[in-house]
């Protein structure tokens, strides 16, 4: 019985072991799992903490760009862009060396940004840099090339030419290609260069290359910009001293057709008299043919008079001489007149007479012979080339200061480069009509000075076979009228 019980018992302790041996092999595995969850969570939060360390690095890597960026893109002075980079390069990057070089206008290499360099290395870079151009031919492709990512080859090259363990190596391009270099580097294995930094510096590279582009742009339109304003500043003298030259000619002219037409109106005046006294037949009885002669004398001596007479005036105002006999004039009144004087040669053609005239027109302050010698002259013209059945239309608008008279034609009208000379004195333009009619050229010139006299303007515009439109205007205030300092002498 004992002995049963005690078998028994002892097959109870050998479950229980097995159960206690079970659970144990468990708690193992358990504790294992448990173990390598820890390695992995410690190898996670190492991770982690690398992660974190590089996006921090990358965040301020960033913020360092944006300020830089900033820096160099608001100055359009080349000078002032390398000298805030010498700055911010020391200051905000954090690498051991910076260089910026660049090539000149003679296309040499030129440091023109550096820290972390001693003289010597300088001259070794640029003068290794000048001899062996593969480098600066790989970059001017457009590639950056680091300590990361660089092939050996390259990056042995690279390590022994600037004296760095870690670099980044960005070329600095414009529209026209690469003008120089940004390099970045370290020394010592602790400070090493990530895929971030090789980023940032391509990126900063570039910035550069704009903000080096904008101000070289600028330099250039800033220098065509003077050396145009220089070039408008002497031809401008050029036309002063022309103008000057052309005002005494003007001059000259103007005083010599004064004087010779003195020197005329004498001798004519008295061919004019002796004609006159022949005729009146005291000096002896006229023969019907003499008779004819010397009427054609007269009328020739009246033309000739005529044309004098217009002349003297044209230099007159021309240099100020004239009188202007001022006073108050109905313009409505005035062009009323220039119509009865006009109506029979109208008749003859058939031409239609029509007015639109303003109202509302004031009293004005003019010479009204001279204003009239406009009137007369203008229409004149307008009827001498005005075909049978046209119409000649007068015009008279107000504004504020002015009336403008409008003298409209159906006529022959008149080519543009007619125009360009058609207040020149003498000027008749080639056509049927003038062969067949005579004229002195003297009208228009003349109607324009003394408009002109007046303060007022006088233009034509044209179309040939269609018509003519001669533009007047005339001041409405008598303080206007006599503004022009010639006029008051
Ligand atoms: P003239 O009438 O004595 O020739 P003007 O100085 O008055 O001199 O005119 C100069 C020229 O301008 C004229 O010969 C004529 O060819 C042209 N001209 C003037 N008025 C008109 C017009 N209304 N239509 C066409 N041609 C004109």
């Amino acid at each position: 019985m004992i002995i049963v019980v005690f078998a028994l018992l002892l097959i109870k302790k050998s479950d229980t072991i097995s159960i206690l041996t079970g659970t144990l092999n468990k708690l193992k595995t358990s504790f294992n799992d448990l173990d390598e969850q820890a390695k992995l969570i410690v190898k996670t939060d190492l991770e982690l903490n690398r992660a974190q360390e590089e996006l921090d690095k990358r965040i301020g890597g960033l913020e360092s760009l944006q300020k830089i960026s900033r820096l160099i893109s608001t100055t359009l002075d080349e000078d002032e862009i390398f000298h805030r980079l010498d700055i911010a390069l020391k200051s905000d990057l954090g690498f051991e060396k910076n260089l910026i070089l660049i090539y000149d206008k003679e296309k040499r290499i030129r440091v023109r940004s550096e820290d972390g360099f001693s003289q010597d290395e300088l001259r070794f870079i640029v003068s290794n840099l000048e001899k062996d151009s593969s480098l600066i031919a790989a970059l001017g492709e457009g590639h950056t090339f680091s300590s990361v990512t660089s092939p050996a080859q390259r990056k042995e090259l690279i390590v022994g030419l600037f004296n760095v363990e870690h670099f980044v190596i960005s070329p600095v391009l414009t529209q026209n290609g690469i003008i120089g270099m940004m390099f970045v580097g370290n020394r010592s294995n602790a400070l090493s260069i990530t895929e971030g930094d090789e980023e940032l510096i391509s990126i900063l590279a570039n910035q550069i290359g704009q903000s080096l582009e904008n101000a070289r742009l600028f330099e250039q339109v800033f220098t065509s910009s003077q050396q145009l304003e220089t070039k408008i500043q002497d031809r401008t003298k050029q036309l002063a001293t022309a103008l000057e030259e052309v005002q005494k000619i003007s001059k000259t002219k103007t005083e010599f057709i004064s004087a010779v037409s003195h020197e005329l109106r004498t001798p004519l005046t008295s061919i004019k008299g002796y004609a006159a006294i022949l005729m009146t037949g005291k000096l002896g009885a006229i023969p019907d043919e003499v008779k004819a002669r010397l009427e054609k004398i007269n009328t020739h001596s009246d033309n000739l008079v005529k044309l004098i007479n217009d002349l003297l005036d044209i230099s007159r105002i021309e240099s100020g001489r004239a009188e202007m006999n001022y006073g108050k004039c109905n313009l409505l009144a005035m062009i009323e007149n220039i119509n009865d004087l006009l109506t029979p040669q109208m008749k003859e053609k058939n031409i239609t007479w029509k007015t639109e005239l303003a109202a509302n027109i004031p009293e004005m302050f003019l010479d009204s012979s001279q204003i009239e010698r406009v009137f007369i002259n203008l229409v004149g013209n307008a009827v001498k080339f005005t075909p049978i059945d046209g119409t000649i239309q007068i015009k008279a608008e107000l504004d504020a200061e002015k009336v403008t008279i409008t003298v409209s034609d159906t006529g022959i009208g008149i080519k543009e480069e007619d125009i360009l000379k058609l207040f020149d004195e003498f000027y008749r333009v080639e056509n049927e009509i003038n062969l067949n009619v005579k004229g002195t050229g003297l009208g228009l010139p003349l109607a324009k000075k003394i408009v002109e006299a007046h303060n007022g303007q006088l233009w034509v515009t044209s179309i040939v076979t269609e018509g003519t439109n001669f533009h007047f205007t005339l001041p409405t205030k008598k303080e206007d009228v006599i503004k022009k300092e010639s006029l008051e002498t």
